[in-house]
Parts: structure tokens; C-alpha cells; sequence
């Protein structure tokens, strides 16, 4: 970043004689400061910054050089009123004053000023202070700038990290919770209902004779109706601890934590009756000519069997291979 020079910086003096300003102005100018903006009482400069209700336009200013004692109100009580404004409050505040107000610069300083500069001015010392605080005041700014950017560009990545790991844990096809999800998932409840001594149920759902759908209809069709189905799925869990995964192909699984074996039967039937319900055509199913699902509904009770998570999906598999044998379009479910 190219940095700004410090003559192109916005000074304001403040200051009720107009031959103090003259002289001020005068030896800016020939140090060639080109921006700078006078005031010749508090009130106008609290106009000019924006902190009275009389002007809409507020002035950018990188520099304050303020007269201690002006008719009005003293520069003092301006610059307390000017750090006082949040916008304001890292503006430097130089102090011009003369010798017989020394005494008062302790209460400026104390107010929020930082430096004083004594009258009549010095050219090299005034040319010194001002430029020395401009280039204090410039990186100052700059640094806030490259925190606000540090922190945008922070919030920025955190917001894209959120969309990855919904998107990391969603199955991209059917948008149900991917495999990876259903492992995680499946273990951590396990886990949870062994130590609160609850049953926990696991339903594998396949879908019968897909592949006959598949040469029958076409992929992309085989593709839309395992969006339906994984919809259908969804829709039949209603606990909020319940998960809808794709197991992997045209097979679906669900958690069901906290659920025994008449619980978990209940939500394949309900499966059954809302896939039965969508009436998607299937002409070479060998079980009619709708399209059908088998179901192996596992249950167990974990912390009494010394079993493991692995051995609930086992028997799940178990049931659903039970199902296909027995003939398809059916629920079939096993305890242990
Ligand atoms: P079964 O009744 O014994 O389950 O028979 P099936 O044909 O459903 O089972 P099989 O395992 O022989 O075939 C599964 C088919 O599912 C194979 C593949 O064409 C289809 N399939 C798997 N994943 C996708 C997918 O993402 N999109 C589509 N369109 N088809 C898929
Ligand atoms: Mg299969
Ligand atoms: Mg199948």
C-alpha cells in the first residue's frame, strides 16, 4: 500500500486570532501542506468536524492544532468534547499556546491532547511536531485499516468454512446426511444411549430391483427417484436426534436413538406407506409394478450386550438380506 504524503493531509487549526493563523498557515503552506482547513472559534470547528447540529458535511481531518484560550469556549473543552466522539477520538489534538497559559496544559493534556507547540511559533519546531505526529496519526490509520481488512477477510473464511462442512456432510445427489456423517453418527449415539441404558435402532432401506429401473428409465431418472425416496425417508423421522443417511447406492439408512424394536417398526411401515403413497412406476420390478423398498429394522440395547456399534449395523444387514429373501417390499426386523 502506498502510503499518503503527509503534506496531502488534513489539518485543521483552531484558533480566534486571525494573525496566530496567518503566521500557522503561512509556514504550512511554505512546507507545503496543501490541506489545510481553518476555524477561528470551537463552535466553527465543531461545525466543520461534524459535532454540532448546525452542519451535515462532516470534514476528514488527519490533525488538530488548537488554540488553549479562544473567546468562546476554550480550547480545552473542545478538545474534551472532541474525544469524546467515537469517530474522533484517535484524531491527534496539538495544543498552540502561549507562555502565560502554561499552566493549562496539563489540563489540556489530561483532556486528550497530545502534544503543545508554544507561541509565537517556531518554524522548524512547528514544520517538526506536525509532521512527526502526521506520520505517527498515518500509521496509526493504516494499521486500523489492514485490522478491518484482517478481520473481513476473517469473518469471510469462517462463513466459507461453515458452507464447507455443510456441504462436506451432506450427500450431494439426495442432500440427505452423507455416509461419513451415519459413521460419526452412528457411533456417538452408541455411545450416548450405553451410558443412559436406552435402546438404540438402526432401518437399512434398499430399493428393490433398481438396477432394472436403471436400464428401464435411464439414469438420470433412476437419479430423480432416489431423490424421492430419500424424501420420503425423511419425512418419516420426526425426532430431532433421528438421521436420514445414504448408506451408499440406492440404500438409505436411519438412526433412531432412544427407540426399541416396535418403535423402529413403526417408522419403516411409515416409509413403506410414503414411498407406496408416491406411486413411482416401475414396470420390471419383479413385486408389482410400483416401485418398492425392503427394510432391516435392527435394535439392541447397548450397554448390555458387551457388543459394538459395528455389530447394530451387522444385524441390520442381516435383516434387510432376510427381507430381499423372504421377497422383497417388506420389513423384517431383528433384536438382540
Ligand atoms: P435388489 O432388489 O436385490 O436390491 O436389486 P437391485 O437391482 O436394486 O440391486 P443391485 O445391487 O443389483 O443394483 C443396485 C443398482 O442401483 C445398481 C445401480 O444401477 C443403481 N444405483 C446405485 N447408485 C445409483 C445412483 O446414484 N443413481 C442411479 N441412477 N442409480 C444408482
Ligand atoms: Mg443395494
Ligand atoms: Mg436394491
Amino acid at each position: 500500500m502506498n502510503a499518503k504524503p503527509l503534506e496531502e493531509m488534513s489539518i485543521l487549526l483552531v484558533d480566534d486570532s486571525r494573525f496566530s493563523r496567518d503566521v500557522i498557515c503561512s509556514v504550512l503552506e511554505k512546507h507545503n501542506f496543501k490541506n489545510l482547513h481553518l476555524a477561528c472559534s470551537s463552535a466553527e470547528a465543531m461545525d466543520l468536524l461534524g459535532l454540532s447540529s448546525a452542519k451535515k458535511d462532516e470534514l476528514k481531518v488527519d490533525l488538530i492544532l488548537m488554540d488553549v484560550v479562544m473567546k468562546d469556549m476554550d480550547g480545552i473543552e473542545a478538545t474534551r468534547g472532541i474525544k469524546k466522539n467515537f469517530r474522533l477520538r484517535d484524531v491527534p489534538i496539538v495544543m498552540v499556546s502561549g507562555v502565560t497559559e502554561k499552566e493549562k496544559l496539563k489540563e489540556a493534556f489530561a483532556a486528550g491532547a497530545s502534544d503543545y507547540i508554544e507561541k509565537p511559533v517556531n518554524e522548524v519546531e512547528l514544520v517538526a511536531r506536525v509532521r512527526s505526529i502526521l506520520s505517527l496519526s498515518r500509521e496509526i490509520s493504516e494499521r486500523k485499516d489492514r485490522e478491518l481488512k484482517l478481520l473481513k477477510l476473517t469473518k469471510e473464511l469462517e462463513e466459507a468454512n461453515k458452507k464447507l462442512e455443510i456441504l462436506s456432510s451432506l450427500d450431494g445427489l439426495t442432500g440427505v446426511a452423507n455416509r461419513r456423517v451415519f459413521d460419526q453418527t452412528l457411533l456417538k449415539e452408541w455411545k450416548r444411549m450405553e451410558r443412559e441404558s436406552k435402546p438404540i435402532s438402526l432401518i437399512l432401506i434398499d430399493v428393490d430391483y433398481f438396477k432394472n429401473f436403471n436400464d428401464t428409465y435411464g439414469h438420470s431418472s433412476g437419479d430423480e427417484c432416489l431423490k424421492k425416496v430419500a424424501r420420503a425417508i425423511s419425512f418419516s423421522v420426526s425426532r430431532p436426534g433421528d438421521l436420514v443417511a445414504r448408506y451408499g447406492g440406492e440404500e438409505f439408512v436411519i438412526v433412531l436413538p432412544d427407540t426399541d424394536g416396535p418403535g423402529a417398526q413403526k417408522v419403516a411401515v411409515e416409509v413403506m406407506d410414503k414411498i407406496g403413497k408416491m406411486g413411482i412406476r416401475h414396470e420390471r420390478s419383479e413385486v408389482g409394478n410400483r416401485l418398492t423398498v425392503s427394510q432391516g429394522v435392527a435394535t439392541m440395547l447397548p450397554g448390555s450386550s458387551g457388543g459394538k456399534s459395528s455389530d447394530l449395523l451387522e444385524l441390520a444387514d442381516k435383516a434387510l438380506y432376510r427381507a430381499k429373501h423372504e421377497g422383497r417390499a417388506r420389513v423384517v426386523a431383528l433384536k438382540s
